[in-house]
C-alpha cells in the first residue's frame, strides 16, 4: 500500500461539520482538540445603492467550506520537530500517528505544523490528531468523517490514485502553502474559491487549550 491521502470537494460541502462532530465522537474527545476541523473562508462586500439608499447590493459575496485535518505530510514537520520521537510516520502507509503514552504536550508540533493539526487537550496535557482512523481502515471500515459526511465530500485513498482521479490541487485559500510539508490532500476547488488569503476572512478559528 503507498501513501495515504484524503479528497475534500469543497465545492459540494455544505459547512454542517458532521465531520468534524464524528471524529470527536469516534475519539471520544471533549470540547477543545477538533482533529478534523472545517475552515469558512467568506468575502465579498455590501454597498448602499448609489441610485437608491434604502437598497443594498452585494459585491463579490462569495461563501466556501474546506474540512481539515491532518494531511499524513509527505515531510511531517511535526515529526521532525518532536522532541521525544512520540510522533511517527508509518513507512508503508505514510499515516503520521502520535503516542499518546510518550507524549509530553510540549505543544511543539501544534507550533509547527502549518495545519494547526495536533491541538493539545489541556487536561493531558497531549498532542491529539488524526490518525486516519487506522483501526476502522484495519477493520474495512471507512475513517468516521468519511462515513459520516452528508454530501459525500469526503473520501479517502491512494494518494497517486486520488490524484490520478481529481487532480493534485492542495492549495486553497485559507489554507497554509502546500510547499512546507507536501500534504497528502487532494482538493476540488469551490467554484468561487480563492488563492490569496486576503480575499477574505476565516471565520472558524483554530481551537487549543494551550
Ligand atoms: S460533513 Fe461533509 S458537507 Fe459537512 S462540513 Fe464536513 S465535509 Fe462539509
Ligand atoms: S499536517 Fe501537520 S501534523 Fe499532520 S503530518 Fe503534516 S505537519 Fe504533521
Ligand atoms: S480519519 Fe478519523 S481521526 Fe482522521 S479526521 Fe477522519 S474521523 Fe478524525
Amino acid at each position: 500500500m503507498g501513501q495515504l491521502a484524503f479528497f475534500v470537494n469543497s465545492d459540494i460541502c455544505i459547512g454542517c461539520k458532521c465531520c468534524e462532530a464524528a471524529c470527536k465522537d469516534i475519539k471520544d474527545l471533549p470540547l477543545g482538540p477538533r482533529p478534523r476541523f472545517v475552515r469558512d473562508f467568506v468575502g465579498g462586500e455590501w454597498k448602499v445603492d448609489v441610485t437608491d439608499p434604502t437598497l443594498y447590493r452585494q459585491e463579490g459575496v462569495f461563501i466556501y467550506h474546506v474540512s481539515v485535518s491532518c494531511n499524513h505530510c509527505a515531510n511531517p514537520a511535526c515529526v521532525a520537530i518532536c522532541p521525544v520521537g512520540s510522533m511517527t510516520k508509518d513507512p508503508e502507509t505514510g499515516i503520521v500517528s502520535n503516542d499518546l503514552e510518550a507524549c509530553i504536550g510540549c505543544g511543539s508540533c501544534y507550533d509547527t505544523c502549518p495545519y494547526k493539526a495536533p491541538q493539545i487537550l489541556e487536561s493531558d496535557m497531549k498532542a491529539y490528531k488524526c490518525d486516519f482512523c487506522k483501526d476502522l481502515l484495519e477493520a474495512d471500515e471507512k475513517p468516521a468523517c468519511v462515513a459520516t459526511c452528508p454530501m459525500r465530500a469526503l473520501d479517502y485513498g491512494e494518494h497517486s490514485d486520488l490524484m490520478a482521479a481529481n487532480g493534485d490541487a492542495c492549495d486553497v485559500a485559507p489554507l497554509p502553502s502546500s510547499e512546507e510539508t507536501g500534504p497528502s490532500l487532494v482538493l476540488k476547488l469551490h467554484r468561487e474559491a480563492k488563492m490569496d488569503k486576503s480575499d477574505g476572512y476565516s471565520t472558524s478559528l483554530y481551537v487549543s487549550d494551550r
